[in-house]
């Protein structure tokens, strides 16, 4: 990634975003621009859409409730997203949004909620997850938000995969063995990438048969302890940024 300015704030809008055009701020980011880091009217402030780059903006004051940004100049390209997709079972409020955030912070391009045999949390609040997603990418500095999906059965998930696309299935039954050593192989047939993560009742036999049917998997294991799912899906997205990802 382009080195990026850390002193100005930066923010998510669904403004097209040109030269000498003028971006509206909703009441929520004025309110945060004004009064809460209180900035000035001429101030710096960073704005992507997740289509056309990161802009640098000035600010222009409405009053104590309203703002705009005058765009200056184009900061940073837009990057393509990233391409490794994250299957995961829905979790319970504070676990979810931390899994979205963290998944966001790892490289995650597309976060694929599965339902799966013993998924306890059937509905998920999508625009919850989207928040988490842009504010994510809003703190470290991505410019393409990932796609988050509508939940699917692990199955219907799964045939939505490309079959030559390298599935890590995280397996809290795999034989403890290093996970470096089943990944590591792989490197030398790039591939796009897909990370599985359970819920927190683990999967059943029939879920492992579904996964296991994929054209390509592998199956690894993060140690002895049973992790939770948060957890081990921040664990397994550094275990494959850094052997197969973009960490290299
Ligand atoms: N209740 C289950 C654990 C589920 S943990 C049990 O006690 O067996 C939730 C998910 O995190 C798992 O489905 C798996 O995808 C992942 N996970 C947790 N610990 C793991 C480990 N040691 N190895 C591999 N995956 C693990």
């Amino acid at each position: 990634m382009a080195r990026y300015d850390f002193s100005a704030p930066r923010l998510f809008v669904d403004a097209v975003l040109r030269s000498g055009d003028d971006v509206p701020l909703d009441r929520g980011q004025a309110n945060y621009i004004l009064n809460v880091l209180r900035l000035k009217p001429g101030d710096a402030v960073l704005v992507f859409n997740g289509r056309d780059g990161e802009w640098r903006g000035s600010l222009e004051a409405e009053g104590r409730r309203g703002a705009r940004l005058r765009l200056s100049e184009l900061a940073r390209p837009q990057e393509p997203r990233p391409d490794l997709v994250l299957l995961f079972a829905p979790l319970k409020h504070a676990r979810l949004d931390y899994m979205v955030q963290k998944a966001v912070e790892m490289g995650a391009g597309v976060l694929q909620p599965v339902i799966t045999r013993r998924t306890q949390v059937a509905r998920v609040n999508e625009e919850r997850m989207r928040a988490n997603a842009v504010e994510a990418a809003e703190q470290c500095g991505i410019l393409a938000v990932p796609d988050v999906r509508l939940p699917v059965a692990l199955d219907r998930a799964l045939a939505g995969l490309e079959p030559h696309r390298l599935l890590v299935f995280c397996d809290e039954d795999a034989p403890s063995a290093g996970p470096l050593d089943a990944l590591r192989p792989h490197a030398n047939h790039p591939s796009k990438l897909a990370v599985a993560v359970g819920p927190e009742g683990g999967f059943t036999d029939e879920d492992r048969a579904l996964v296991a049917a994929h054209e390509r998997t592998v199956r690894v294991s993060l140690g002895s302890r049973i992790l939770r799912a948060d957890t081990a899906a921040v664990a397994a997205l550094a275990l494959v940024q850094a052997t197969l990802g973009d960490w290299r």
